[in-house]
């Protein structure tokens, strides 16, 4: 039996796990194979940017990246282009850029011996027996029971855990498509694009060594995939080089317009990261997010190891507060009127002299 299962090796689950792995019998499920690391196992869509605030929270858990998690080039530009207003401005913010997959490989090499991980498992489902959990796990085509006094869900937009805990939960999603294109020349800026016509939300480049990035968040009722082929043509015709993608994918990743969307879990299971609802309502941040609930947990399972649920929703208050304020401020980003005021205005732009 053990104290706690957590499924997901994200950045919320390995940190959680690190973090009470000395004090806890934990087990960690991840589908990835994050330990070997073989070429052709799923990898976790991400534009692979570390902001500021992510920063601060790797601080604070005592983390420096390692350089083989780095790729160039580091950026401190955001490039804002509006389509409909055709508006472009440039602002100051530094990212660490990063290959996404080496990132949660090196949290996962953090964790304490004691923990039992195993990747390349997947949760099945589970069953609640009394007071504790019973598991039902497979890997290789093979059916495994487990048992656990606590279950975290830290799997992610699409939690398998919460879809089975609460259903009924509304939580806003957007299908977020991302395509790899191999180009001759990348200009060192995190471009985000808005455009009513093809999201309420908004997309991105992002350049990664000889690659860039083109991903969009968009309504999974709106014609996702020709809204995303729309996006294409509009960089183009602006003057970005994309020819055929040299890889493509797409996964959901969570909205939450309001606290109410978030969902911490209930009795002995708990809801981490995106899986919880944690993530920027106005960016899709998430890694601040996912490393904040992780540390708010395993304070929380300190403080009360009974019924740690009741302490964690105490303690990601501040959490809330945190995306109830965004929300304030997502009127200034995706009001069409106002963002044209906001990027009008001046305020906070800085001026490139990349053609002097
Ligand atoms: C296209 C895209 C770009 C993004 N770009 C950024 C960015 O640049 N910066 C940023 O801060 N945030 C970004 N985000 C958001 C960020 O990736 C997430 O919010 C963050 O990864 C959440 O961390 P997590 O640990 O909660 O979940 P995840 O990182 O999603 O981890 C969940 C884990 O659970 C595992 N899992 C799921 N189901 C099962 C199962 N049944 N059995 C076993 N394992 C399972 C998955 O394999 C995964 O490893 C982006 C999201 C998307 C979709």
């Amino acid at each position: 039996m053990y104290d706690v299962a957590v499924i997901g090796s994200g950045p919320a689950g390995a940190t959680l796990a690190r973090l009470i792995g000395d004090s806890c019998k934990v087990l960690l499920i991840e589908r990835r194979d994050l330990l070997e690391r073989k070429e052709k196992t799923v990898a976790k869509l991400c534009g692979g940017l570390i902001a500021p605030d992510a920063q601060g929270m790797l601080g604070k858990l005592g983390l420096g990246v390692p350089r083989e998690v780095l790729v160039g080039p580091q950026l401190f530009t955001v490039r804002t282009i509006d389509f409909q207003s055709k508006l472009e401005r440039y602002y100051q913010r530094h990212y660490i850029n990063i290959d996404r997959e080496k990132f949660d490989a090196w949290l996962v090499s953090l964790l304490p011996p004691s923990v039992d991980i195993r990747c390349g498992w997947f949760f099945k489902s589970f069953e609640r027996t009394g007071t504790s959990i019973r598991l039902r796990l497979k890997h290789n085509g093979k059916e495994y029971i487990e048992e656990t006094k606590l279950l975290v869900g830290a799997d992610g937009a699409f939690s398998p855990v919460r879809r089975m805990l609460a259903p009924q939960i509304h939580q806003e999603k957007y299908l977020a498509i991302q395509e790899w294109f191999k180009v001759p020349k990348n200009l060192p800026y995190f471009s985000v694009i808005f455009d009513r016509t093809l999201t309420d939300f908004y997309a991105w480049t992002i350049p990664k060594e000889e690659y860039l990035l083109v991903g969009a968040a968009l309504s999974p009722q709106g014609k996702p995939r020709e809204k995303f082929n729309l996006l294409k043509e509009k960089l183009l015709r602006y003057g970005f080089e994309l020819k055929e993608p040299v890889k493509r994918g797409a996964a959901l990743i969570i909205r939450p317009r309001s606290p109410a969307q978030i969902y911490p879990g209930e009795g002995n299971i708990v809801l981490l990261g995106e899986a919880a609802g944690w993530i920027s309502p106005t960016s899709a941040e998430g890694l601040s997010y996912a490393l904040r609930s992780a540390l708010a947990l395993a304070q929380s399972l300190r403080e009360n190891p009974r019924d740690c649920l009741q302490a964690y929703s105490r303690r990601s208050g501040k959490l809330k507060l945190n995306i109830v304020a965004k929300n304030f401020k997502a009127p200034f980003m995706y009001r069409p009127f106002l963002r044209r005021i906001v990027m009008g205005s001046g305020i906070t732009v800085m001026k490139i002299y990349n053609n002097y």
